[in-house]
């Protein structure tokens, strides 16, 4: 083993002995082989979306309903984007995760919402030619209000573990829009049409585009960035979140 090596690992060693690693929903230890950070019983509580699903936008469907079998929103042509995926149902401890990453400042859980988004990433990746990462932006406000974008922190994680390039200031809020959640259905529409502009269209003209963001609602923003994206010549555009709301 070469020096420099063995010293990187000696030093994550020590790393780990003075921060062991803890699960990202109660804090309790885990090991660190663990391949997500979290323990069993959160894993567990963790509602992770799984089949049957909508195919094209990923909503979890009545486990009677057959394979292939499409959800009504598209059914009814409602999305444009070309697919959606997303980790888990928004609530439970899933919300509360998100909730302390995104409005508690508690950045590091970027790390473990970004592991989430892994496997349907690769299922997006091998149902399309993506070829370039794209967060959903931030209005400047609000980036300064917060400090940080949660999703241009989960799209850094999840281009590095894809070994693909993250794009951060091509899509950008043109104006402010309030948070859809808590907005009645007819203001959602109206709140975010035309929020967004691509700043640099060379980098999206033709490629296949992953969007990210923390939390899919009822679509409207990330159709707005897709319409967009598409405008400026983008072939595709797959939508990934850490979580998506469910009718009750
Ligand atoms: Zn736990
Ligand atoms: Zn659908």
């Amino acid at each position: 083993m070469r020096v420099p090596s063995l010293l990187r690992r000696l030093s994550n060693e020590f790393l780990l002995f003075l921060y062991p690693p803890s699960c990202a929903g109660c804090g309790e230890p885990i090991s660190p082989a663990e391949p997500l950070e979290f323990c069993l019983l959160c894993r567990d509580s963790l509602e992770l979306v799984g089949s049957p699903s909508c195919p094209t936008c990923g909503l979890p469907l009545s486990p009677e309903a057959p394979e292939s079998y499409q959800c009504g929103a598209c059914l009814g042509g409602l999305y444009r984007f070309d697919r959606a995926r997303a980790a888990g149902i928004y609530r439970g401890l899933l919300r509360e995760v998100v909730h302390r990453f995104k409005y508690q400042g508690h950045i590091s859980l970027a790390r473990p919402l970004a592991q989430l988004l892994l496997p349907p990433a690769r299922e997006l990746l091998a149902l399309h030619d993506l070829h370039v990462v794209v967060p959903v932006p931030l209005h400047r406000r609000r980036l300064r209000d917060r400090g940080f974008n949660q999703a241009a922190l989960l799209a850094r994680r999840l281009g590095a573990s894809l070994d693909l390039p993250v794009r951060y200031t091509v899509l950008r809020r043109r104006r402010w829009t309030e948070p859809q959640i808590g907005l009645s259905p007819s203001w959602r529409a109206e709140n975010v049409r035309g929020a967004f502009a691509v700043s640099e269209p060379a980098a999206v003209r033709d490629q296949g585009v992953l969007l990210v963001d923390d939390v899919f609602t009822t679509g409207e923003t990330v159709d707005q960035c897709v319409r967009a994206l598409k405008g400026a010549g983008a072939q595709k555009v797959a939508v990934l979140t850490v979580a998506r709301t469910v009718a009750l």
